[in-house]
């Protein structure tokens, strides 16, 4: 059997004011055939990092394709998007013939000139593998589980949990799913429901932490082979917006149907009572502030860099530092000119720093203040589950009672390393604050004695009533009242 792996990822915040280009993927991961690491898959890259363990047990030749992924910010320059796409699309070619195709996709990239970025590609992988060939494509739950690539591939296969610790996890069961196929074992079919709805669904809540287990016990059982959870990603103005269930079934359209729209209505039923309750920036500082825990993780998703938010607003810092907070660190604050300038003053270092509130209005207003340089770390890296995310050259600053962490590479909070990198130890601190929405509770849940969510003034209210939406498609809920949810395959 040949099998061929590739991935092209990122997730696209079409109102981002951060333009991607090859630059950002050369900055996180731009893996050509043969040269993946082998100590941790990056972002999106799961498939073809465990097919690679696994072909040699499971008897199969994996033929790799090139491994492209940016951290999210906005619309990716088209002719660079195609440069990459038709590279891997020129590979694939090259390994015909082929039994299976294995791709690594986030699900919500966006380039200029196209919507459905993961659309155009399975459409280009058929059509040069044929309708024999078996396409299995693994997916970010913040995707966009458009009609076209459902249509065109024959497994798809979201993570199931958010955090996304289950990457590994699920890009197996993709591949099981996909050698089943070849073998004879199960005929996948897939059905879609529609929820008509945006929300944000952390599994680290109860209710849907109840609703991934008990989908989780389904599989397996009764003809049923996958069933995954499209939450869709708010921050991106395409027509097919909306959260949706995908359900594989063997052989059998009319129970992969029945159980679509039985999920599918129980995720209807969930809206408004699936995220956090947030508070205003002067409300969640002062509440963490007067709290008897310690530490108090503070979540900041607004300004989630993992939401293709700029991570360099700095309400938060600000207050922090007005209210005298002592024992406080927040990070991380995206300020590659602030790290070039502490690392050109040196560690010790008393400092006049502008911190900050540099890309666009959603930034704020910088903070100016006297720093003591406290940490310097060159080409430092954060763990996330079993995946390694880089920070770039980092270094730490001390504004009053408040330590931040200043990176170069942009992400959000998602190891503690971002903070011990530089000498800041999260558990000893009173408070934490970290840029990110919810993927910051694989490793800060553990340490945190308490957590709350403050929606500031940075890019990604978390009222999706204020995102300026033109092209999705309504009506659709919180938007509109009235939506008429289905299965839509
Ligand atoms: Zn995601």
């Amino acid at each position: 059997m040949r099998i061929f792996a590739a991935t092209l990822a990122t997730e696209t915040n079409t109102f981002s004011p951060l333009p991607t280009s090859l630059a950002a993927y050369k900055e996180l991961a731009f893996f050509r055939p043969g040269e993946h690491p082998d100590d941790a898959p990056r972002m999106c890259t799961a498939p073809l990092f465990v097919a690679r363990r696994r072909a040699a047990h499971d008897g199969f030749t994996l033929l790799e394709g090139s491994c492209f992924a940016a951290s999210p910010a906005g619309i990716t320059n088209r002719a660079d998007y195609e440069a990459m796409r038709d590279e891997i699309v020129g590979q694939l070619q090259a390994a015909m013939p082929l039994d299976a195709v294995l791709l690594g996709l986030h699900g919500a990239m966006v380039a200029h000139g196209y919507d459905d970025v993961e659309g155009d590609i399975v459409e280009r992988v058929r059509a040069i593998a044929g309708p024999k060939c078996v396409i299995g494509v693994e997916l970010d739950p913040h995707c966009h589980l458009t009609l076209k690539r459902v249509r065109l591939a024959d497994i798809i296969v979201l993570y199931k949990e958010f955090p996304h610790t289950d990457v590994v996890d699920r890009a197996h069961d993709l591949i099981d799913l996909t050698l089943a196929t070849l073998r004879g074992r199960i005929r996948p079919t897939m059905s879609l429901y529609d929820c008509r709805q945006i929300q944000s669904y952390p599994t680290t809540l109860p209710l849907m932490r109840g609703f991934v287990d008990r989908i989780k016990a389904l599989e397996g059982k009764d003809g049923i082979v996958s069933v995954s959870i499209g939450h869709c990603f708010p921050y991106a103005d395409v027509p097919e917006l909306s959260a949706r269930v995908l359900v594989i079934a063997d052989g059998d359209k009319a129970k992969a149907d029945a159980l679509a729209i039985r999920l599918g209505e129980e995720l209807v039923s969930m809206r408004g009572k699936t995220m956090p309750q947030f508070y205003d920036v002067a409300g969640g500082v002062a509440a963490a502030l007067a709290s008897n825990e310690a530490p108090v993780v503070v979540a900041e998703p607004s300004d989630n860099a993992g939401g293709g938010a700029p991570s360099d607003n700095t309400s938060i810092l600000r207050e922090l530092v007005a209210r005298g907070a002592k024992s406080a660190a927040l990070g991380p604050i995206w300020d590659p000119i602030a790290v070039r300038l502490c690392f050109d003053a040196g560690l010790g270092a008393v400092i006049p720093l502008r911190i900050g509130g540099k890309i666009g209005p959603t930034s704020g207003v910088p903070l100016d203040a006297m720093a003591t340089v406290t940490g310097l770390a060159r080409e430092a890296w954060q763990s996330f589950g079993p995946t390694r995310v880089p920070l770039g050259d980092c270094a730490a600053v001390q504004v009053g009672g408040v330590e931040v962490a200043l990176i170069t590479k942009r992400t959000q909070a998602l190891g503690l390393e971002l903070f011990t990198n530089l000498g800041i130890d999260p558990r000893a601190k009173k408070v934490v604050v970290v840029k990110s929405t919810n993927h910051f509770m694989a490793a800060f849940g553990p340490i945190a004695k308490q957590v709350l969510y403050i929606d500031s003034d940075g890019p990604l209210s978390r009222d999706y009533r204020k995102v300026p939406y033109r092209n999705v498609r309504r009506p659709i809920w919180p938007l509109d009242e009235d939506t008429t949810p289905g299965l839509i395959l």
